[in-house]
Order: structure tokens, then sequence, then C-alpha cells
């Protein structure tokens, strides 16, 4: 498998590449709609098909850039089916598989940052927690449907289940930070470690965090799939 982590400096966003080097089938999971022009270039600098784009959640602080990819490559969008976005191509839930070739990539249903998003097992290794788990850290709980008690319940049954060799790659991280495990943040994630249910949501209700900025126009544009002409209009 090919797997590569890509870094937006203005949102602190991941973005993931993972292809098939047999088929040369990839799938870019979380793309950001001002590296389209990275993301491209990589995929033809290293000889890749685009076969999907996939988003973890409908996010709030950047604009997708599956519209754009499907436009330059024809990719198909993915989206996960809860978030009831219709100008996606394929929707998924929980525990479906998608196949790039031969790599297998598994839904987990993790809510609680919003009401629909999902976390990619992929070839039951690799761990794309989007914005549930972070390293040392989680995803806020204060809109779009989210709910801290759903996220604690998501993080502690669903992830922290998995083998504590699975490598977590999280949706954002504002320190540097780049990779995990399962087993290191169920020790060191002092949100989740040891805290009780209760603790973890009276702790997520009390951040009072600033709105991301673009908050507005970016839930707004992935609604329609990173459409921002249909947003202008
Ligand atoms: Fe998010």
């Amino acid at each position: 498998m090919l797997f590569r982590q890509l870094f937006d400096p203005v949102t602190s966003t991941y973005t993931y590449l993972v292809a098939d080097p047999q088929t040369a089938e990839a799938v870019l999971i979380d793309p950001v709609l001002e590296q389209v022009e990275r993301d491209v270039t990589l995929l033809n600098q290293l000889g890749l098909t685009l076969s999907y784009c996939m988003e973890t959640h409908v996010h709030a602080d950047h604009i997708t850039g599956a519209a754009e990819l499907r436009k330059r490559t024809g990719c198909r969008g993915v989206v996960p089916k809860q978030a009831q976005i219709d100008c996606a191509d394929r929707f998924i839930s929980d525990r479906d598989r998608l196949q790039v070739g031969a790599v297998e990539i598994e839904a987990i249903a993790t809510p609680g940052h919003t009401d629909s998003h999902m976390a990619y097992l992929i070839d039951g290794t690799h761990l794309l927690t989007g914005d549930s788990l972070l390293i040392r850290g989680c995803g806020r709980t204060d809109f779009q449907g989210g709910d801290a008690g759903t996220l604690f319940d998501a993080i502690t049954q669903r992830l922290f289940t998995l083998p504590d060799s699975t490598v977590v790659y999280p949706g954002h991280d504002y320190q540097g930070r780049t990779v995990s495990t399962i087993g290191e943040e169920k020790q060191w994630n002092l949100r989740l470690a040891g805290q009780s249910r209760d603790a973890f949501i009276q702790l997520m209700n009390g951040l009072n965090l600033p709105d991301p900025k673009k908050i507005a126009e970016a839930v707004q544009a992935n609604e329609r799939c990173g459409n921002v002409a249909s947003v202008m209009a």
C-alpha cells in the first residue's frame, strides 16, 4: 500500500493519499480545496489514477477539494450516508468496505464531533480518525449535531477496542504532531484516559472555543460537495 499524509498549514488539516501501487488506483481522504493543485501534481508524478475522494465528515473549517477533484480527475465523491448530501456519487455507512485495488477501507461510524462522522480503517492497520480522536485530544462537540457523550462512546467503544498497535492518523493537528497509536492514546490522551463519561462531557461543554473563521461558507459549500460556485449563486 502507498500511504501519504499531506498537510494544509492554513487550517492545520491532514489529507491522506492511499493507493494500490500495483493497480495505480488511488483515493484521497479529506482533500482541501486550496491544495487541489498539490494533490493533482502528486497523483501525476506518482502515476496514480484517482478513483475516489472521500470525506470523514462535513467540515466546518475548510472547503473540501472534492468538487474540483471530480472535475479535474473524474474521480467519484464518497460521503457518509447519514450526512444526507445528495451531490455525492457514493454514500458510505457503518462497516461498509470500499475497495481501491487491493486496499480495503472500512468505515467506522464515530459520531459526536458531527452526527454523521466516519473514521476509516485502511487494511486493518492505519486508522484515519478524522475529527473524532485527535493526538492527545479530540474533535470539538459544540456544533453540527455534535454531542460530547456520543463522542466519548464512539471513541471508547469503537476506536479504543481496536488493537493497541493500530496506527492513528488524525484529521488535524495544531502542534505539528503527525501520528500516534491506539495504545498510546488510551494511555496518554488525557481527555479520555481514566476519565468518566460525565467528566468528559463536563470538560467538552466547558471549552468555549471560538467558531472556525470560515464556518458559514465552509459548511454551506461542503453540503454541496465543495461546489463553491453554487454557494456564490
Ligand atoms: Fe471537523
